[in-house]
């Protein structure tokens, strides 16, 4: 049997490319006869040599997860320039995490496992998600295909996920509509769990997804799941826009200092005032006072039982 979730690359075929992610691209993919998304992560000549290690692999394929990530780790820090490194420790780590705490729930994009191969891609396998990202999804539909039940139901998809996460002390960072996928059968569900954007942010604030992230984030770096509520908030808003661009008309520098002055984004067109009452509480300036998304939960299950 295979050690943890390693998988067989002579398993896997890769097909077309179907999106570009920040640090390679997203194919296609078939294994074991299940259509999958793989994320292959680039890097450079000097990277390669690493992995071609041949220890590394068989720290890969044999031992228990803990001793792979120290591995890479090890080997990663001498060879590679601190950024390139950090987003390859942060990928690993989270799969590593994401594999040992058993996350699994109907509204997170499934991890399947992980192939490093002897040339030195690292290849990231997951559920394929045949409607893309939730996104493109909203902007290319519409109002015209898109009722408010379609609406609400993704809103308490990706709140279902989230409270999971919450229960399990897990904070994702990054969450926003370009991060959630849509099933074949239109199921919302979240990915990316801060996979990658997070990791290069350490050292450079500009690169933090500003629009999304709560200001204690942003000052003080306290992401916390009540930062998460506050991108949710922002995440309800882009979805009752059918995929806007949050804080239309103002520029990203006077973002951050108009919401601490109490400034919040207005109801997007035809949302239910019961609804923009739920983003207002998810952009309560007090991470305490923010609602969890227990509560969130509970709320929009409300409002969807009421309207049918
Ligand atoms: P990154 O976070 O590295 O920028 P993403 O995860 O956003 O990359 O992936 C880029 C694009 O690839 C997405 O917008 C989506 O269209 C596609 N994609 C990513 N994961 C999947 C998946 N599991 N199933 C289907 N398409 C996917």
């Amino acid at each position: 049997s295979r050690s943890g979730w390693a998988l067989n690359r002579k398993e896997l075929h890769i097909h077309q490319s179907i999106g570009k992610g920040e640090f390679g691209d997203v194919k296609i993919g078939d294994y074991r006869d299940t259509k999958v998304a793989v994320k292959c992560i680039k890097h450079d000549a000097t990277a390669q040599a690493f992995i071609a290690e041949a220890s590394v692999m068989t720290y890969v394929s044999t031992s228990p997860t803990s001793h792979f990530v120290m591995a890479i780790c090890e080997v990663l820090v001498d060879v590679l320039p601190y950024c390139v490194v950090s987003v390859l420790v942060y990928c690993v780590i989270t799969v590593v995490f994401l594999s040992c705490r058993q996350l699994r729930h109907k509204n997170l994009v499934q991890l399947i496992g992980v192939i490093v191969e002897e040339k030195g891609s690292l290849y990231i396998v997951s559920e394929f998600m045949a409607k893309g990202c939730l996104v493109d999804y909203l902007r290319s539909r519409g109002r015209t295909v898109l009722g408010g039940d379609s609406l609400l139901k993704f809103s308490l998809d990706v709140c279902e996920a989230m409270e999971y996460l919450e229960a399990n002390n897990f904070v994702h960072r990054d969450l926003a509509a370009r991060n959630v996928l849509v099933s074949d059968d239109n199921v919302a569900k979240v990915s990316d769990f801060g996979l990658t954007k997070e990791a290069s942010s350490n050292q450079d604030t500009a690169k933090l997804p500003i629009k999304w992230t709560s200001p204690e984030a942003l000052r003080e770096k306290k992401f916390s799941t009540k930062s998460d509520v506050w991108s949710y908030g922002v995440l309800l808003w882009e979805i009752y826009s059918f995929g806007r661009v949050p804080y239309p008309r103002i520029p990203l520098k006077d973002v951050v200092p108009r919401v601490e002055k109490g400034y919040r984004m207005e109801a997007p067109d035809g949302c239910p005032e019961v609804v923009y009452e739920v983003m207002k509480q998810c952009w309560t300036l007090d991470p305490v006072v923010r609602p969890s998304f227990r509560v969130l939960r509970e709320k929009l299950r409300n409002i969807l039982d009421k309207e049918l």
